[in-house]
């Protein structure tokens, strides 16, 4: 078929790199290529260059320079929170073994290769204890699991309701003796529902100061710095993960927000850049791209929720005409996603439909996209519907993320060939 267009729907899974952006990233790849490791001049000048964006995207987050971690994306950015927070607590652990009149090396190698979780049972009653829930991106579900898996973690996946939020109330009651970490993400990238950051943030720190303990508050913020406030201070977070592949910058860089005095270990061995946790030359010309990428977000921001907003309830107007359902719910989610669910037939199949006609969108998270037994965030809003019926088939599901360049027209489009698709598959399906 001949493709008379193409609409770019897939923003949530990467968005084009913006062209000043790109100008500035080119700069800097010609001009000073030194290491900032090197204390000769051209040394001096990449770190003052790195310095500076570290510097920019501080201000933007409303945080310390010292509190911003440049890594290589969320995906790094989520296990240096997850893994790091863990073994921190576990180290502690097993210096207060050594001093508890157990020193030996062989005693502590012993209880790491064969059971270190026994000794942790009889010493303190438990492993670190994190609290997350289950529709997380898989760079935090994976790291969750492996960690239970090796029984240097206990889990606790609270489910979020059928609207794909999670119930704060519930997030406080998972809270145990041992608990060290609470992660939910700030944004779905599925489905785009906004989680309520602030108010588990409260929560945290009210358990804090009355147990007087030290659970840490990480977030997931990837897909919200686009749409949503992101000045730390005010979400009460101790940690956020983001990238630059969803604002508009170059893939493969991001960031980990640390607030000072967070109990955290680095995860890699090797030099000591990046505040000594995250070793490896830095990627200057990857973090000025992710600074400038962010610079303009933050610019563009109010202007682009209403206009996306307007364009995403278009959009779902249109889609009236069709039998279809909307997952998870409409108040607070993300301006630019639409993610819906029409019944009987294969969401795959009309993907590829919709991918012929030159209109790109998503089935499930791209990170996931192997996964034949379909989208476990669309699993788990409907495992917290009340209707069982509904339990039993779970249709696929159809993921419109809009952009920059995402237009009426654009919408117009997609709706009209959508409606060819179906009166063809509905013949096959129905
Ligand atoms: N978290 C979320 C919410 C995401 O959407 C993504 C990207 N799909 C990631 C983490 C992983 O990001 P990266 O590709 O930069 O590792």
């Amino acid at each position: 078929m001949q493709k008379s267009k193409l609409i770019y729907m897939d923003y949530a899974s990467a968005t084009p790199m913006d062209g000043r952006v790109l100008s500035k990233m080119h700069e800097i790849l010609k001009g000073n290529f030194a290491n900032p490791g090197s204390i000769h001049e051209m040394g001096i000048g990449a770190t003052k260059i790195l310095e500076q964006s570290r510097g920019e995207v501080a201000k933007i987050l409303g945080a310390h320079n010292d509190e911003i971690v440049f890594t290589s994306g969320a995906t790094e950015s989520n296990n240096l929170a997850i893994f790091g927070v863990t073994k921190f607590f576990s180290e502690c652990f097993l210096k207060s073994i050594a001093q508890a009149g157990e020193p030996s090396i062989a005693k502590i190698q012993q209880n790491f290769m064969c059971g270190f979780q026994k000794t942790a049972q009889k010493k303190i009653g438990n492993l670190p204890h994190i609290v997350t829930t289950n529709i997380e991106h898989s760079s935090v579900l994976e790291t969750c699991k492996y960690l239970e898996k090796t029984k240097q973690a206990e889990v606790t996946y609270v489910p979020v309701e059928g609207s794909g939020i999670v119930d704060s109330r519930k997030i406080k009651k998972a809270i145990k003796q041992n608990t060290v970490l609470i992660s939910v993400m700030y944004a779905n990238n599925e489905i785009g529902t906004i989680q309520p950051i602030i108010e588990i943030a409260k929560e945290v720190r009210h358990y804090n100061k009355k147990n007087l303990k030290k659970i840490i508050f990480h977030t997931d913020a990837t897909q919200a710095i686009n749409y949503l406030p992101i000045k730390v201070e005010k979400l009460g977070i101790d940690l956020m993960s983001f990238n630059s592949g969803k604002i508009y910058g170059p893939k493969g860089v991001g960031v980990l927000y640390i607030k000072r005095k967070t109990p955290i270990s680095k995860i890699m061995y090797g030099g000591d850049q990046e505040l000594g946790l995250r070793p490896g030359t830095e990627n200057i010309s990857a973090v000025i791209g992710l600074t400038e990428a962010l610079k303009i977000t933050e610019k563009i921001k109010d202007k682009e929720i209403k206009r996306l907003t307007k364009l995403r309830d278009y959009f779902i107007k249109k889609l009236q005409s069709f039998y279809f359902s909307v997952n998870g719910e409409l108040k607070n989610r993300l301006p630019n996603n639409i993610n819906i669910t029409i019944p009987k037939i294969p969401s795959d199949l009309l993907l590829l439909e919709l991918s012929v006609r030159g209109i790109y969108v998503s089935e499930k998270s791209a990170c996931k996209s192997g996964d034949k037994a379909g989208s476990y965030v669309i699993r788990a809003l409907h495992q917290n519907l009340s209707n069982p019926k509904i339990c039993k088939k779970i249709d696929g599901s159809l993921r419109f993320s809009l952009g920059r360049q995402s237009t009426k027209a654009d919408v117009d489009y997609t709706i009209k060939s959508l409606s060819e698709i179906l009166l063809k598959l509905n013949k096959w399906y129905n």
